[in-house]
C-alpha cells in the first residue's frame, strides 16, 4: 500500500522516537526564562495579515515573498505567523499588560510559517523558542535579553556558537545612512535584483539583508550603520558593550547584521554556528523600540529575540550533546492465562494510581512474544504471572538489566510492597532489602 498523502514539503513529523529531544530542549527553555523573569504568553497561530506587514515590514522577504496568507469567508485575509514577536505584542497591548508595570517579559515556543525553498535548517514549517522585554529603554536591558539567549545554549550543553552583535540605529541616524546608501547602490541598481531595485528607493538598508548572491556580493562595499550613529544610539550601543563585558559573555560587532525584519532599533545581535552547514543562525534579536506605537499602543521600548528549535536540536545532534531519555516503562507485567490476567488488570490500576509507570500485555501474545516487547519499550522489570503464582501466592519481579529475581508474596498488600520496591530501586536507586 502506498501512502496518498504525503506531508507539506518543508514541514517535518516529530516522531514518538524523537519528541524527547524537543522536550529536552522546550523544558531547558522555559526553565531558563522562568529563571530570568519572563512568563509564557500563547497566542495563535494566524493573526490578522496586517499585522505582519505593519509589522514585519512591506520591503522585507518574510512579507514580500514568505508569508502563507489565507482567505476566509468574507473579505479578512489572515497570515500563518511567520514570526512570534507581532502576535506577541499585539497581545501585550490588546490585553492590558503594558498598564501592569515594566518590565513585561514573557516567552514563548511556537510554530512559525514561512514559504522558504526547504533545506537544511531552513523549513517551511519551523519552531522558535522567543522572549519579548517590554518597557526597558536601559543597555542593561539589552544585555538581559541576550544572557537568557546565551544562558539556554549554554544550558544545552552546546559549544562554540558565536554571538555577533551590531546597532542599526533609531530613524535619526537611519536617514542620512539611507542616503549614504542610496548613492553606493545607485550605479549598480542595473545589477540588483528586481525587488532590491525596489527597495532602493523604498528601504535601502533592506539590500543588506538580500539573499541573491548578485546582490550580496555588491553590498559588501556599501557603507555600515555604525558610522552613522547619532549621539544616543552610539551611547547605547557602548553601554551595551560594557554591561556585556560586566556579563562575560563574549561578542564581536559585525557591522553587516542588519536583520531581516523591518521593527529592529538599535541593538541587533545572532548566536552563529558553523556545524550545521549554510544555515547556521540559531538565534536572531534585537532591539524594536517603535514597534509597539506601530501597533497602536503608546510608545514602548522593547526588545527580544528568536531561536530556532531545528536548527538548536541540529547543532546538538552535530555536537554529540546528550538529551535526556524518557524514562519509560518501570514494570511491565506478563500475565499468563485467564485469572492471571485478570489479577495483571486490577494490579495495574492499583500500581498506576501509586505512581509507577506500568504496562501490561493487550493484544494476548505469546510469553516469548512479550517478553520481546518488554525488552523493546525499555521495561525495568518484567513480572510474569501465571495461574500458579496466583494459586501459590508468589511471584518473581525480574530486573531486566541485572537478571536478578526478586521473589514477592501475593496478598492483599502486594502492589504497595512491590510499588516501595520500585521506587526505590528505580528512581531512588537504593538498597531495597527489607523492603520485600
Ligand atoms: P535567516 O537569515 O536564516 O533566514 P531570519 O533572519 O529570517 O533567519 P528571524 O526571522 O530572525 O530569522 O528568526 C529567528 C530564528 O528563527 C533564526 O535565527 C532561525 O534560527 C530561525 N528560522 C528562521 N527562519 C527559519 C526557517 N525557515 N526554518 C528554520 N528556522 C528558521
Ligand atoms: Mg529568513
Amino acid at each position: 500500500m502506498a501512502l496518498t498523502v504525503k506531508r507539506p514539503k518543508g514541514t517535518q513529523d516529530i516522531t514518538p522516537a524523537q519528541i524527547y529531544k524537543w522536550h529536552t530542549v522546550e523544558r531547558v527553555a522555559s526553565e531558563a526564562a522562568e529563571q530570568f523573569g519572563f512568563k509564557e504568553i500563547r497566542v495563535p497561530t494566524f493573526e490578522d495579515t496586517g499585522l505582519f506587514v505593519r509589522s514585519v515590514g512591506d520591503t522585507t522577504d518574510v512579507v514580500q515573498k514568505e508569508m502563507y496568507t489565507v482567505s476566509a469567508t468574507g473579505d479578512s485575509t489572515f497570515t500563518l505567523r511567520p514570526e512570534g514577536t507581532a502576535g506577541t505584542i499585539r497581545a501585550v497591548i490588546e490585553n492590558g499588560i503594558l498598564n501592569e508595570g515594566f518590565p513585561q517579559k514573557v516567552f514563548y515556543i511556537l510554530s512559525c510559517f514561512r514559504h522558504e525553498k526547504p533545506q537544511a535548517g531552513r523549513l517551511r514549517e519551523f519552531h522558535q523558542f522567543g522572549c519579548e522585554m517590554i518597557g526597558a529603554q536601559n543597555a542593561r536591558a539589552d544585555a538581559d535579553v541576550i544572557a537568557l539567549a546565551k544562558s539556554v545554549i549554554d544550558r544545552m550543553g552546546l559549544q562554540g556558537i558565536k554571538l555577533n552583535i551590531n546597532s542599526i540605529g533609531c530613524k535619526k541616524c537611519r536617514a542620512d545612512y539611507h542616503k549614504a546608501l542610496v548613492d553606493y547602490f545607485t550605479p549598480h541598481k542595473a545589477e540588483l535584483c528586481e525587488t532590491c531595485q525596489e527597495r532602493l528607493t523604498k528601504n535601502p538598508m533592506r539590500i543588506i539583508d538580500c539573499k541573491s548572491p548578485i546582490c550580496s556580493k555588491i553590498a559588501e562595499g556599501a557603507p555600515v550603520i555604525l558610522d552613522f550613529l547619532c549621539e544616543e544610539c552610539d551611547t547605547h550601543f557602548k553601554e551595551l558593550q560594557e554591561n556585556l563585558k560586566a556579563m562575560k559573555i563574549d561578542y564581536s560587532i559585525n557591522p553587516k547584521i542588519v536583520r531581516g525584519l523591518d521593527y529592529y532599533t538599535k541593538t541587533v545581535f545572532e548566536f552563529i554556528t558553523t556545524d550545521i552547514g549554510a544555515q547556521g543562525t540559531v538565534c536572531g534579536g534585537g532591539r524594536y523600540d517603535g514597534l509597539i506605537e506601530t501597533l497602536g499602543g503608546a510608545p514602548t521600548p522593547a526588545l527580544g529575540f528568536g531561536m530556532g528549535l531545528e536548527r538548536l536540536i541540529l547543532t546538538m545532534e552535530s555536537q554529540g550533546v546528550e538529551f535526556e531519555e524518557p524514562a519509560g516503562c518501570e514494570l511491565y507485567i506478563a500475565p499468563m492465562g485467564d485469572n492471571a490476567a485478570r489479577y495483571a488488570t486490577g494490579m495495574i490500576a492499583k500500581l498506576r494510581d501509586l505512581g509507577i509507570s506500568a504496562e501490561y500485555d493487550l493484544i494476548g501474545r505469546s510469553l516469548k512474544a512479550q517478553m520481546k516487547y518488554a525488552d523493546k519499550i525499555g521495561a525495568k522489570f518484567v513480572m510474569v504471572l501465571g495461574d500458579n503464582e496466583i494459586e501459590q501466592g508468589q511471584v518473581n519481579i525480574k530486573n531486566m538489566e541485572t537478571g536478578e529475581q526478586t521473589a514477592f508474596t501475593v496478598d492483599d498488600t502486594f502492589a504497595e510492597r512491590l510499588c516501595d520496591f520500585l521506587m526505590a530501586s528505580i528512581i531512588e536507586g537504593i538498597d531495597t532489602e527489607g523492603l520485600i
